[in-house]
């Protein structure tokens, strides 16, 4: 049967070094000159969109998301590039052979349900130089519930090849969750904040301490094990 593999960004393919919260940090100062401004929010596992919804409301600031997207995406992306210099971060074990192994494989899609901004998502994969491999997903702006993210993603990378198997990858519970929540396969990878038992958990339906030894995830991500 076919796969859908649909991967998360931070903590799973890539640890960014601290560059995404750094950026989004000064771009919330540039707007409304308040330093820390994502201190006391959650970033693991969230969306983008739900982590500034969030600091919005903590702050008390008026209109919510909707009233200063635009202008926090443009500021955020103007720091991204730079934070991204800045910090040293890395591509997690088994990156990029495993995603090697599997493109070109007519069974596998290569997809993303990320948290992330789409064009974050787009700086920090090519930054680590894994962008081209991914031919579509949903992203952290659709919506502050990753469920949804999810979902369209789904829909997305599924498109034209009807009855393949999606599979979310990913480092927290809410990756999980939010993959059962669509009825979909759940791996789980503790290589973030989250220990391999915790994502047991949480009801993983595969968990791996790291994809170091890529074969062994390859075979497991396209059902083969
Ligand atoms: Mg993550």
């Amino acid at each position: 049967m076919s796969r859908l593999l649909l991967f998360d960004v931070d903590n799973t393919l890539l640890w960014s070094g601290g560059a995404g919260g750094m950026a989004m940090g000064q771009a919330f100062g540039d707007l409304f000159g308040i330093g820390d401004g994502f201190k006391g929010v959650e970033f693991s596992g969230r969306t983008d969109r739900y982590i500034l919804a969030e600091a919005l409301r903590q702050h008390g600031i008026d209109g919510g998301y909707e009233a200063h997207q635009a202008r926090f995406l443009e500021r955020y992306y103007a720091h991204l590039p730079q934070a991204l210099r800045e910090c040293e971060g890395k591509l997690m074990p088994g990156f990029p052979a495993l995603l090697d192994a599997m493109r070109g494989r007519p069974d596998v899609r290569l997809g993303l349900a990320t948290g992330n901004f789409s064009r974050a998502a787009q700086m920090k994969l090519a930054h680590y130089g894994i962008d081209a491999y991914f031919i579509g997903g949903a992203f952290g702006e659709e919506s502050e519930d990753r469920a949804v993210i999810v979902r369209r993603a789904v829909e997305r990378v599924a498109e034209g090849l009807p009855g393949a198997a999606a599979v979310v990858i990913g480092d927290t519970p809410h990756d999980v969750s939010s993959a059962k929540a669509n009825g979909v396969i759940a791996v789980a990878v503790a290589t973030g904040r989250h220990s391999v038992d915790e994502l047991k958990e949480c009801g993983a339906d595969f968990v791996f301490k790291d994809l170091s030894d890529w074969r062994r995830a390859a075979a497991t991500l396209t059902g083969e094990a």
